[in-house]
């Protein structure tokens, strides 16, 4: 029996497991070998390289071993008027946020193998296997993770890190969920160009109805830039009754893009993903917490998940060790561990919905303004969930007003605009198979459907 078992080695996995191994536990991670390595959640933000360089992977190593591009010249593009510059403004460094300014862009496949071979340098158990099913006790105790091979693993605590399209322990245990926004495919690629691109774009597509067609271009290094767009789902579906493909799709709206207009597309593979915002409504159990995506999928314009991740491993890393030591707090960690995956995420996505991607904000007040007043809270709250470690009373309480008021501020925007709270929605049990007291659920939501190519 292991003190914890991971399950799922993406990058908030193998943070989670990399700083309990490093407390001294015996940790043990399972994750799926046949899922292509991710290549989605490479722009940063700002709060993230303080996150990594913790893990010891410091800004600068990163981008002298290739692994990261700094993060510079960062526009907004709103087809119809003109660009503006998003970078932080100079107020961000100085008193009283005292942030920092430097962000960058990762090939996060090479960033995840790096953290494996860390995680396996300090003594964390790696199995390339797949968790078919969890075996119960009870409504809230996980006994054992039972896998493709005919493993049966048994540990004192379960994480569940297997991302958004798995959530294994949320569906097993039937946890609550919030979902926010609408439901969008993503369509991405990498495409090699002309060593010019030294800048990372943003750009919005009006649309009939006022759905919002968004896309990035970030460059990874001097001569690859990552480029994808997120379609609203209703856009998609119509798309496909009329004959047209994700592909076509893909390429109309990158064509639209006068530094990628003119490339040869013919052999770029593109791929795609669906997604949706939301956020558990409960982080942790009796002996089980979620990280990373399985606990809450922030809404990927904001390009927070990877900092979302790292911040969830650390805050579910104290909670583990806290109560495995029965050490006194085991609420407070609970929360500040709630707060840090789950609460600030949600937070995050409501700003999201309803000021940036909102359609009447951006008629009333204008999409520059509208995007402006949705990023500044949200690199706020980032920054200082940073800086100010949420483990700490005081800091949690600050974080938790903050949070409070921007929820409030967006509930009233969503209120005016007739976009209220997101929906909510608890899951029906999975159909389990009884064995006495315990019961075993199966999993659900293959992770080899996460991504296709198109
Ligand atoms: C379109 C889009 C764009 C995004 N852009 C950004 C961005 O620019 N910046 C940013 O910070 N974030 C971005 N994100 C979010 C970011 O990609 C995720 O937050 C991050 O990858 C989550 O990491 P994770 O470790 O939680 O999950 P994952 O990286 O998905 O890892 C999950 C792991 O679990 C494994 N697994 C799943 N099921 C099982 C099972 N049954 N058994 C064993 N293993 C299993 C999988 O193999 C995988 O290795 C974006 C997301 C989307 C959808």
């Amino acid at each position: 029996m292991s003190d914890v078992a991971v399950l799922g080695g993406g990058l908030a996995g193998l943070a989670t497991a990399l700083i309990l191994a490093e407390m001294g536990y015996e940790v043990v991670v399972i994750d799926d070998d046949s899922v292509p390595p991710p290549t989605l959640g490479e722009s940063l933000e700002f709060s993230a390289p303080g996150r990594l360089s913790e893990l010891g992977l410091d800004l600068e190593e990163l981008v002298e071993y290739g692994l990261g591009y700094p993060k510079s010249n960062v526009f907004v593009s709103l087809v119809g008027h003109s660009d503006f510059e998003i970078w932080p403004p100079g107020w961000f460094g100085r008193a009283p946020f005292f942030c920092s300014n430097k962000a960058l862009h990762i090939d996060r496949a090479a960033v995840d193998q790096w953290l494996r071979t860390r995680a396996g340098a300090a003594g964390v158990l790696l199995l390339a296997d797949r968790v078919t099913g969890l075996e119960l006790a009870g409504r809230d105790r996980i006994v054992a993770a039972l896998t493709r091979d005919g493993r049966r693993l048994e540990s004192r605590w379960y994480v569940d890190a297997t991302g958004h399209r798995a959530r294994l322990v949320g569906r097993a245990l039937s946890v609550g969920r919030r979902l926010e926004g609408e439901q969008r495919v993503a369509y991405f690629a990498r495409l090699s160009v002309p060593p010019w691109i030294d800048a990372t774009l943003l750009r919005f597509w009006p649309r009939a109805r006022g759905r919002r067609t968004w896309g990035w271009i970030i460059p990874l290094n001097r001569d690859e830039v990552s480029v994808g767009i997120c379609v609203p789902g209703d856009e998609v579906r119509a798309e496909r009754a009329r004959g047209v493909g994700g592909r076509s799709l893909f390429w109309r709206y990158v064509e639209d893009i006068p530094e990628l207009a003119r490339l040869d597309h013919r052999e770029i593979p593109v791929r795609s993903t669906a997604y949706q915002a939301y956020s558990h409504e409960q982080a942790s159990g009796t002996n089980w917490v979620l990280v990373g995506d399985a606990a809450s999928l922030v809404d990927p314009v904001a390009s927070s998940g990877v900092a979302a991740g790292l911040r969830g491993a650390d805050t579910a890393a104290r909670l583990i060790d806290g109560n495995i030591r029965g050490a006194a707090g085991g609420r407070r960690r609970q929360a500040s561990h709630h707060h840090s995956a789950v609460r600030i995420v949600s937070t995050v996505n409501s700003v999201v919905d309803r000021v940036m991607l909102n359609p009447r904000v951006w008629r009333v007040v204008g999409g520059r303004l509208a995007i402006f007043a949705a990023a500044t809270p949200m690199l706020i709250i980032h920054a200082w969930s940073n800086r100010f470690r949420l483990h700490r009373p005081w800091a949690l309480r600050v974080h938790r007003a903050l949070n409070a008021s921007v929820r409030v501020l967006t509930s009233m925007v969503g209120w005016v605009t007739g976009r209220g709270p997101g929906r909510s929605r608890s899951q029906k049990p999975n159909r389990a198979r009884s064995s006495g007291d315990a019961r075993v659920v199966a999993a659900k939501g293959s992770p080899v459907q996460s991504s296709q190519t198109c």
